[in-house]
């Protein structure tokens, strides 16, 4: 009660503006982004890519069965993780999000984007039931240094606290510093982050399940160089999760 009302005087005093579209909040709960922003994520909806989950077009009316859509990409491709998937389009107030933790530093925001994560696993419950711990893509140490946390093991933490499951920072780790994958082709982006990972404690993961986690999936390169990598320590299955899908 106490908290609600200092809160309510501070907003009277100093009030919060939404870092998205800059209209003042009124009920915060501690967030810096609006409701109606958070409404205007484009969630990535059926019919999708059962590997990839990139959105497929379908003629409207034509049936289709879900578990059978595969995208030509991945027709030709072999992938060290079972499958992908990806909260929403990396787009409009989700890329804003993204960017304002990443590069901005608003350590505030992993609250809300976790809780975005959140509530699309809870839809998720056969998949939860094949993970035994999260594992976010790692940082090099230059990028850990200059930024000062990693924003994939922020939010890995906060589904981890709230499945009780745990989150595994140390187990794979980046041991070369790459360029930034912006901009590059697929293939640019493949030698960019080829054997860029290693496991450092293969005794926890070890015939386990992992959820391997990333802010952004744009071709895969990078999620599945860390797979290959946890899945020749040891790992049984790994599943991706993003927060956001390139389009
Ligand atoms: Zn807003
Ligand atoms: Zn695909």
């Amino acid at each position: 009660m106490i908290k609600y009302l200092i809160e309510g005087l501070l907003n009277l005093i100093f009030p919060l503006e939404c870092r998205v579209c800059k209209h003042p909040i009124r009920e915060s709960a501690g967030y810096s982004i609006c409701e109606d922003c958070l409404k205007d994520i484009q969630l990535i909806e059926e019919p999708y890519c059962k590997k990839c989950n990139k959105p497929l077009s379908i003629a409207p009316g034509l049936p289709y069965q879900q578990d059978d859509l595969i995208c030509l990409d991945c027709k030709n491709r072999e992938y060290s993780f079972e499958y992908s998937r990806s909260v929403g389009k990396y787009r409009g107030v989700l890329k804003e999000c993204i960017h304002l933790l990443k590069y901005n530093k608003e350590k505030n925001l992993a609250q809300p984007l976790g809780e975005l994560l959140i509530r699309y696993l809870l839809f998720q419950q056969e998949l939860l039931k094949l993970i035994d711990i999260i594992i976010p893509v790692p940082l090099h140490e230059k990028d850990w240094k200059e930024r000062g946390f990693n924003q994939s093991f922020l939010l890995c933490k906060i589904m981890g606290d709230y499945f009780t499951l745990p989150v595994k920072e140390k187990v794979l780790v980046k041991n070369r510093f790459t360029l930034s994958q912006v901009g590059l082709s697929r293939k640019d982006r493949e030698k960019n982050v080829f054997q860029a990972f290693s496991v450092t404690q293969p005794e926890e993961i070890k015939d386990k399940g992992i959820l391997l986690f990333d802010d952004v999936f744009t071709t895969g390169s990078t999620v599945e160089e860390c797979a290959k990598e946890l899945k020749r320590a040891g790992a049984n299955k790994v599943f991706v999760l993003t927060l956001a899908r390139g389009i």
